[in-house]
């Protein structure tokens, strides 16, 4: 593909997206119906009909009878836990060898032009970026993922929980399902806003925050606190009545989902003229500015607490405008 035709590219050979990101439409005031039709199709597709997809394969082939989850027993806990591991192994490792590795479509629509395996640095274990992720995704990421997932199969297998039938509720649950992005933008944002407090960044979130230029590896480089926070998303399926295939999607929304912001590419190549949009522009944008885009945009929160970045020269003078405030009140208040 010419990636030229849908961004530009700076002198280091970075490249950037000519439309500026937008919000979605969802919570536009007035209301916006046409756009908000135009923006459907991308709110399913394709990320969230593929986690869903997983979620009830993992509820038709990995999660075992309501029986044997009644008691904690290491059997089907580990099973789950090697479930996961070769799962985030297949998807991001996947991601990795094709875009990383491989380098099957170069640099063409890669914000950053370095790749993160050429350069050493010591803010990693073993200097390396990809090591530090992989020995923090399995280490710590993929446990306390499986540990949500336990615990909310566990619950509901002793019917601890306002857990809901299947067949029963077909219709709610749709409606449940419509609203899970909502909740996981809403408690990101949220846990991500608290970790970037001063104490809790320097002790748990600057570990994220070590890869600046991320790969899909990078999604579940974090510590272990943050991991807890991250997949807590689980937990508002005990206050809301709803079916474990949903708490189980998700889960797979935030553990596969991470990969989607940490991809480094616009668009992955689907042959010579068709490309997949990644939406990982936003997120990029986070962790090369650090202090713009707690969210991903579905929830216009940036936007009300003035963090939001579009990725255009305007957000950047905006950005810039911002710090010049802060640096000016602390400056006075000195
Ligand atoms: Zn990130
Ligand atoms: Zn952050």
């Amino acid at each position: 593909m010419d990636d030229t035709k849908y961004g530009t590219r700076n002198k280091r050979g970075d490249f950037t997206p000519n439309e500026p990101l937008e919000h979605a439409p969802l919570f536009a005031f007035p209301p916006r119906p046409l756009a908000l039709l135009k923006w459907l199709p991308s709110y399913f597709l394709p990320w969230n009909v593929l986690w869903l997809a997983s979620a009830a394969a993992w509820w038709a082939w990995v999660v075992p009878e309501a029986e044997v989850m009644k008691s904690l027993h290491w059997g089907w806990v580990l099973w789950l836990f090697a479930v996961n591991c070769v799962a985030v192994f297949v998807f991001y490792g996947g991601m990795e060898l094709q875009l990383y590795v491989r380098r099957t479509q170069g640099t063409r629509f890669k914000y950053n032009a370095k790749w993160p395996a050429d350069h050493k640095s010591s803010a990693f274990m073993f200097q390396s970026q990809t090591i530090d992720s992989l020995i923090r995704a399995f280490g710590t990421g993929v446990p306390i993922w499986t540990a949500w997932e336990v615990l909310v199969l566990w619950a509901w297998a002793n019917d601890i929980g306002p857990w809901v039938g299947l067949m029963d509720n077909p219709w709610y649950l749709a409606a449940v399902w419509l609203i899970l992005p909502v909740i996981h933008e809403f408690h990101f944002f949220l846990i991500h806003r608290l970790i970037h407090t001063p104490f809790l960044y320097k002790w748990v979130h600057s570990v994220h925050h070590n890869s600046v230029n991320p790969s899909p590896w990078s999604s579940l480089s974090m510590h272990p606190v943050e991991h807890l926070l991250y997949f807590a998303t689980a937990a508002y399926h005990f206050i809301i009545p709803s079916h474990p295939l949903l708490a189980i999607y998700q889960l797979h929304f935030a553990g596969f989902g991470a990969v989607v912001g940490h991809i480094g590419f616009d668009k992955i190549e689907m042959g010579e003229d068709k490309g997949l949009d990644s939406h990982a522009f936003a997120h990029y944008l986070h962790h090369k500015y650090f202090e713009v885009n707690y969210g991903d945009g579905l929830i216009p929160l940036d936007r009300w607490f003035g963090t939001w970045h579009d990725g255009s020269k305007d957000g950047d003078a905006r950005m810039q405008a911002r710090y010049e405030r802060r640096k000016a009140k602390a400056n006075a208040r000195a």
